[in-house]
């Protein structure tokens, strides 16, 4: 393993996912090809950033920060482009109308934290952490796809639980609220998390931690029908069985 090692969300999610998976995507560096929804993602992360960070806060500097965030790659053709240029900025048009009815002010944006659990670094950055008048404060998870989760599931989100134990022991306040922020619905889907839940989940990021740094690999075949790398892995059942 590196000295500069760190452990992160997004690579516990993909060591979970499976492990060689880890293995291609952060030691051998294979790259996944852009998709539609992962670019339109970055670029309405990015245009939030932008937002929330500017001084002027009307609807055209939003629009503004959209087409100065725009990029075209992963999209597969224009009409795709259009399609979700055309979508984005009417979630923006009511992310803006209902940002007039909120109780709470942007705090952070991209807020970024680098700690330790055990003997590792654990890094990770969160979308937006507001405070109400009262003091209290909201962790903002944004989510851009289509579906709205259920409850259940963003009760045992493990970037949530991250957060969580971030705002606690690195930035020093409990979140009073967590939140994920469905934008294509402009729902907002609230969860809570205690002190074990918390626990349970740096336990998770510090037992991925030791297994990377024990090598362990092996490849988990029940996932390869919906795995990025279902047609480069040379253990891929995908493959095996269609082509
Ligand atoms: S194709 Fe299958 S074995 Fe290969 S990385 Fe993906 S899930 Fe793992």
């Amino acid at each position: 393993m590196r000295d500069d090692f760190k452990i992160s969300y997004s690579r516990v999610n993909a060591y979970l996912f499976c492990p060689y998976k880890y293995k291609l995507l952060y030691l051998e560096n294979v790259y996944i090809p852009l998709f539609a929804n992962i670019t339109f993602g970055h670029i309405i992360h990015k245009t939030l950033e932008r937002f929330h960070t500017n001084k002027e806060q009307c609807f055209d500097t939003l629009i503004e920060c959209y087409n100065n965030s725009w990029k075209n790659d992963g999209f597969s053709d224009p009409q795709q482009v259009f399609e979700y240029y055309k979508r984005g900025k009417q979630m923006l048009e009511v992310y803006y109308r209902s940002s007039y009815e909120s109780k709470s002010k942007v705090l952070y944006v991209e807020k970024a934290f680098d700690t330790n659990i055990g003997k590792y670094k654990f890094v990770g950055v969160i979308d937006r952490i507001d405070q109400y008048k009262d003091g209290t404060h909201e962790v903002v998870d944004y989510k851009t796809h289509v579906i709205v989760w259920e409850q259940e599931k963003v009760d045992k989100d493990l970037q949530l639980s991250f957060y969580a134990y971030a705002c606690k022991n690195v930035f020093g306040f409990e979140p009073d609220k967590i939140s994920m922020y469905f934008l294509s619905d402009n729902k907002k889907i609230y969860t809570k998390r205690t002190q074990e839940e918390i626990s349970n989940a740096i336990d998770i990021a510090v037992k991925t931690a030791e297994n990377i740094a024990a090598e362990k690999f092996d490849p988990d075949t029940s996932k390869c029908q919906i795995c990025d790398f279902k047609l480069k892995c040379k253990y891929s059942q995908y493959k095996l069985e269609n082509l």
